[in-house]
């Protein structure tokens, strides 16, 4: 049963609605996935007018490339509807899930593979009628009633809640160590000013929660903590967490068959049994600082984005930015406003994907459409992910043919240039000397976009703002200085310049199967199988680990949810064939990381020289999946039983 696809859809916000409420809401609507959505509340597939289905290669722009004529069609078609349901002149006949297939060609202009309708079902399927169509269906006390399972999940951000959600449905026993003073992870750590996500909320959002009143696309860090917040309330999790608290080391006991962690917290330093360890620390917590000398004999004050320090006074100060990335990208127009100068050392430019609406509230009939038209908000959710994610992938694929350097990686990839290169000419059409610096010489997709709503080049162009391309060489007590020997004068830095993403589950000591520790395993080269699971360490799972992060800009949490699946479906092997531990073999995950490496590298990110966060010290991508979205939930649908020793 699909969420507002209910037996009796409630129709009640659209009898209550004034024609003209109704009408606004379909002005204000995202145009691609609104007749789809009426189709599957009604019935009627004769909405899905081929004169109105948007062009499959202009899925990125904002309505689907879909002409004013189209546009207004499709409102007025969908308003009548709206009218019809109203009035009772219409009855809701919900279409069955199996049949949706041409409802997702709609959405996307053009057929897609039948293989994706059961991923689509469940992505719908859950949220705002609180429907879950990812609730585990068995629990331990079905499948071995004489059994426990004890679970320590580390870390309560976004992957933890949701572990721990998880296995309280499945009936283990569930300690979650957390070592901040509340869930939230990411989102309750970076508090620097204009911190927000860059994936569409509506997307950005667990499948099963999904929100229909979201104030803006793109909120702010203190809605997203809420979000959390909220969902660890209503999961009942909390009083499973053990705040300022961490997980020191994991050592797992072979003759036992149990892990033994060793923790600390505010009681002092205790140990600790449990059967199945699951890491949810995260991959963007530890601030990577430039490697260079002097950064202590700064005499100013100075701090790292994601460690910001509020009692710094920036007004009239002069302040040196470092880095030009994600973060840095949205607190620089801030601060921007505050310090008397700003100087941006930029070592690469970033590409920037406009978005218009990047910083907007969700205009109120919008909202009124999301929450009172049963299953809006569940076809929008899937527009973006099409739009903003599964449908981009082939734009970041490598053409062996293709002869761009490292310009563009194919044809598509060039094309994609070219829109984004009309953006940076639009935006700095008054600045060629900003021009030049911010054009990237690097292939889109190579590194993540970065949103702009007209701030970033706005900030650049300010009197006070200075962009200085090149590489810190060293840090003085006034200033930066630059490896071409230029010096910035500065009374405050900021570093910009992201995290120790690859030095996966740092600082924690795990020791598994015959005393292997993991990051000796890895030597600085992380690698999992499926992201989860690693040879030599039974019973111990990652969230968002090795080779599950995406480069184009898709929601992490949707990884999340087919991990955190998947590990549960490795523990219903563990109970239901009665055996202490479960490990993945090493020629399985050696065979699986084969694969993703050969598969990155024909990838944009993996084909491109440029420097990122997604490559390990060797030069491997360790981060990033190669593969659609679709892929990644497939394979983590049931555990390949061959890859796995039970003992
Ligand atoms: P980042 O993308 O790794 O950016 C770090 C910046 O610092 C880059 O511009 C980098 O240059 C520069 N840098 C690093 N060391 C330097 C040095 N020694 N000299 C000069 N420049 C140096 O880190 P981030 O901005 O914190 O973002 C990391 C990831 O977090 C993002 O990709 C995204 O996935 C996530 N994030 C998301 C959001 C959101 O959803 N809103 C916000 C922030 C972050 P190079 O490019 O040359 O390496």
């Amino acid at each position: 049963m699909v969420a507002g696809m209910a037996a009796a859809p409630d129709l009640s916000g659209i009898v209550a609605a004034t024609p003209a409420q109704r009408r606004a809401a379909v002005d204000a609507a995202y145009l691609p996935p609104l007749l789809p959505a009426l189709v599957a509340l009604t019935g009627d597939l004769t909405l899905l007018r081929d004169e109105f289905r948007p062009d499959p290669d202009l899925i990125r722009e904002e309505q689907g490339g879909l002409t004013a004529e189209q546009q207004d069609g499709i409102r007025t078609l969908a308003a009548g509807v709206l009218d019809e349901l109203a009035a009772g002149t219409r009855a809701p006949a919900p279409l069955d899930p199996d049949a949706y297939a041409p409802l997702l060609a709609h959405v996307v202009g053009a057929p897609i593979p039948d293989d994706y309708l059961p991923l689509v079902r469940e992505e719908l399927g859950g949220g705002a009628d609180g429907v879950d169509l990812r609730t585990p269906d068995w629990t331990v006390a079905e499948v071995a009633p004489e059994r426990r399972l004890r679970v320590v999940i580390v870390g309560a951000g976004m992957s933890g809640i949701l572990a721990a959600h998880r296995f309280v449905q499945l009936g283990a026993e569930v300690t979650v160590f957390e070592k901040n003073d509340d869930v939230g992870g990411t989102w309750l750590e970076n508090t620097y000013p204009g911190c927000r996500v860059d994936v569409s909320n509506h997307f950005y959002s667990y499948s099963f929660v999904q929100k229909p009143d979201w104030p803006l696309h793109f909120s702010s860090r203190d809605v997203l903590l809420d979000y959390f917040r909220q969902c660890a309330d209503d999961f009942g999790i909390r009083d499973r967490i053990r705040f300022r608290t961490e997980v020191t080391s994991a050592t797992w006991d072979d003759g036992d068959g149990v892990w033994r962690l060793a923790i600390r917290g505010e009681a002092g330093d205790a140990e600790l049994e449990a059967d199945v360890v699951i890491s949810a620390v995260g991959q963007l917590n530890q601030p990577r600082y430039p490697d260079v000398p002097g950064r202590d004999t700064f005499a100013g004050p100075s701090f790292h984005s994601a460690r910001w320090d509020p009692t710094v006074d920036l007004d009239g100060r002069r302040l040196v930015v470092i880095g030009t990335g994600a973060s840095a990208a949205q607190f620089i127009p801030v601060v921007a406003d505050r310090a008397a100068s700003t100087t941006i050392v930029q070592r690469t430019a970033p590409w920037f994907i406009p978005t218009p609406d990047y910083h907007e509230e969700v205009p109120e009939p919008l909202r009124w459409l999301f929450e009172h038209v049963p299953g809006a908000n569940q076809w929008h959710r899937f527009w973006l992910f099409w739009r903003s994610a599964e449908g981009l992938l082939p734009y970041a694929a490598v053409d062996t043919d293709w002869d761009g350097g490292e310009r563009s990686v194919s044809a598509a990839n060039e094309e994609i240039r070219a829109l984004l290169q009309m953006y940076l000419d639009v935006v700095f059409a008054e600045r060629p000397d900003l021009l030049e610096q911010c054009t990237p010489d690097y292939p889109p997709l190579a590194k993540r976009f970065i949103r702009d709503n007209g701030a970033w080049p706005a900030t650049l162009q300010r009197d006070d703002v200075d962009l200085v391309s090149g590489t810190v060489a060293a840090i003085r007590p006034d200033g930066v200085e630059l490896a071409d020997g230029t010096h910035l004068p500065a009374e405050v830095i900021i570093y910009g310049t992201g995290f120790r993403a690859s030095e996966f589950l740092t600082p924690m000591t795990v020791t598994g199967r015959d005393g292997v520790d993991l990051h000796e395993q890895w030597a600085g080269d992380a690698r999992a199988h499926l992201g989860v699971a690693m040879p030599n360490f039974p019973n111990f799972f990652a969230l968002y680990g090795p080779n599950t992060n995406i480069v184009v800009n898709g929601s992490i949490i949707f990884f999340t949810e087919a991990e955190v699946h998947l590990v549960t479906e490795l523990c219903r092997l563990l109970l239901t064939e009665d055996k202490r531990s479960i490990e993945v073999r090493a020629d399985a995950h050696d065979t699986y990381n084969a694969e993703i490496d050969e598969r990155n590298l024909a990838m944009a990110w993996g084909a491109s020289s440029v420097s990122s966060w997604y490559k390990a010290a060797s030069g491997r991508v360790a981060q990033n999946w190669p593969g659609s979205l679709l892929e990644f939930w497939q394979r983590t649908r049931e555990p390949e039983r061959d890859a796995y020793i039970l003992r």
